[in-house]
């Protein structure tokens, strides 16, 4: 394409080969159907097309992973970045820069030769500077607060086609409103941010048989309320399907999953955990001391792409009424079949950073959240998760923007990701960087 004649990176239109495989990410269900995507090589590739896309009125979408995937764009032209792939970690400072394409594995992987860790999350195959921009929530994170917590610079292509290296100095309102507003404020190129000292810790997964799940869930619920904030943990009732992909001892089983993250020495990550033990007998217990490199094992999430729906809800604590309901709705014995996971915030991540972000929903005591696999034989989904929201409706506080995916990532679902002062700041915000709302293909926030 002619008018893209400087770009290093691929230029594909629908019925070119690869249009499908690119804009196809982790969710395989409801892709954006852009008028064309540009495979940027660089951030100059990025400024290009931004700058192609502006010339022209044509809304712009961005995605490395598709693990986030918001409501489906028809049209528009979508920035790919994931062949932005490169890493540089400065031991010395315990800082790595990233670049918009790279995955936490990667990261993880590159940090630890120094002693050092990121504050990734569950699953090593998320794109880094997403997951950071939306927040992040880290296995780590009621020790070291949010992954945006952390961000010390951030490069980013806004609406006016300029390439920006924004700190909290140079542009503290921009700085403030990319972390948490994400894509609604520019394409992010790369980001500084913070490591921390972490080479090991104390973890893996308690699985109980779903006899126990009733238990499980009542007793790591009022266990949450008496763990240090070094302890960061979830919980997830889960039906895990008869097929080879699963171990064996879970295979066919409605099971309660207990994710264990403790940053610090095991004989006393051992002595906390052991109410949890003292339940009853595990399907597998892999709490050990691990190799931070070896957390992805924790959730143990399957890497493959598929269809989902998700919900989700953050609320100040779980009560037994709630954990009730829950169970009710997607436990062993519901009629649907859905994961139900409610992960364990607080601590750090309820404390103001040290530079202000705009990431929201920050004293939320839990995260509650609702995944059914979609495909031909998944039905009621919708009924189910219009359930799922009925019974949060008077018990949460928010959402939480890194889980609003596809179908719930709608205007009001993402204006419940920030309180109301954050939302109308934001709004603002996006009037001054983004009038011609360029950006609008993304978890929206309109221009006031
Ligand atoms: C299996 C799984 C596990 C997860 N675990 C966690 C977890 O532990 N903690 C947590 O906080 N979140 C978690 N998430 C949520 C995840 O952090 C978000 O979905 C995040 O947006 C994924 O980023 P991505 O690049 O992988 O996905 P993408 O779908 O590629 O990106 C999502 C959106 O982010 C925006 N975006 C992407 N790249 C850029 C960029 N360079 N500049 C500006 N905007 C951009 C776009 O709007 C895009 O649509 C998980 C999600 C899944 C599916």
């Amino acid at each position: 394409m002619s008018t893209f004649g400087t770009v290093r990176g691929a230029v594909i239109e629908p019925g070119d080969h690869g249009y499908d495989a690119e804009r196809t990410g982790f969710q395989t269900a409801d892709p954006h159907r852009p008028d064309v995507i540009v495979v940027a090589a660089d951030a100059e590739d990025v400024r290009t097309a931004v700058e192609h896309a502006a010339a022209r009125g044509l809304p712009v979408a961005v995605q490395n992973t598709g693990h986030g995937l918001p409501l489906p764009a028809a049209g528009g032209l979508l920035i790919s970045t994931r062949e932005m792939t490169g890493v540089r970690v400065d031991p010395r400072a315990r800082t790595a820069y990233i670049e918009a394409g790279v995955r936490w594995a990667r990261v993880v992987a590159d940090a630890a030769p120094h002693g050092l860790a990121p504050l990734s999350g569950s699953s090593p195959g998320v794109g880094a500077v997403s997951y950071t921009l939306g927040g992040g929530i880290g296995l780590m994170s009621r020790r070291y607060g949010f992954a945006a917590d952390h961000v010390r610079s951030i490069d980013v292509v806004t609406a006016d086609a300029r390439l920006r290296h924004v700190t909290p100095e140079s542009d503290p309102d921009l700085f403030w409103a990319l972390l948490g507003g994400r894509a609604n404020f520019g394409v992010v190129t790369g980001l500084e941010i913070g490591l921390l000292p972490v080479a090991e810790l104390y973890g893996g997964g308690l699985y109980f048989d779903a006899d126990l799940v009733p238990e499980v869930t009542t007793t790591w619920r009022e266990w949450t309320e008496t763990v240090p904030d070094e302890l960061t943990s979830s919980l997830a009732l889960m039906p895990v399907p008869d097929v080879p992909a699963f171990p064996e001892p879970l295979r066919g089983r409605h099971v309660a999953h207990v994710r264990i993250a403790y940053v610090g020495d095991a004989a006393e990550g051992e002595r906390l955990i052991a109410p949890l033990r003292a339940i009853g007998p595990r399907l597998i217990d892999t709490v050990d001391t691990m190799p931070y490199t070896d957390s992805g094992l924790i959730h143990n999430e399957p890497p493959v792409p598929m269809a989902y729906r998700a919900s989700n809800a953050a609320v100040p604590e779980v009560t037994g009424d709630l954990a009730r309901d829950l169970l009710e709705l997607a436990g062993p014995g519901a009629p649907d079949r859905a994961i139900v996971e409610i992960r364990h915030l607080g601590g750090a991540m309820a404390k103001p950073p040290a530079v202000p972000n705009a990431v929201g929903n920050r004293e939320a005591g839990y995260l509650v959240g609702l995944l059914s696999k979609l495909g031909p034989d998944a039905t009621g989904v919708d009924e189910l998760h219009a359930r799922f929201d009925g019974l949060l409706e008077g018990r949460a506080s928010g959402r939480v923007l890194n889980f609003l995916f596809g179908a719930a990532a709608t205007p009001d679902q993402v204006r419940a990701a920030y309180e109301p002062e954050t939302y109308r700041r934001l709004t603002e915000l996006k009037a001054r960087y983004d009038p011609a709302n360029l950006f609008r293909l993304n978890h929206h926030i309109p221009p006031a």
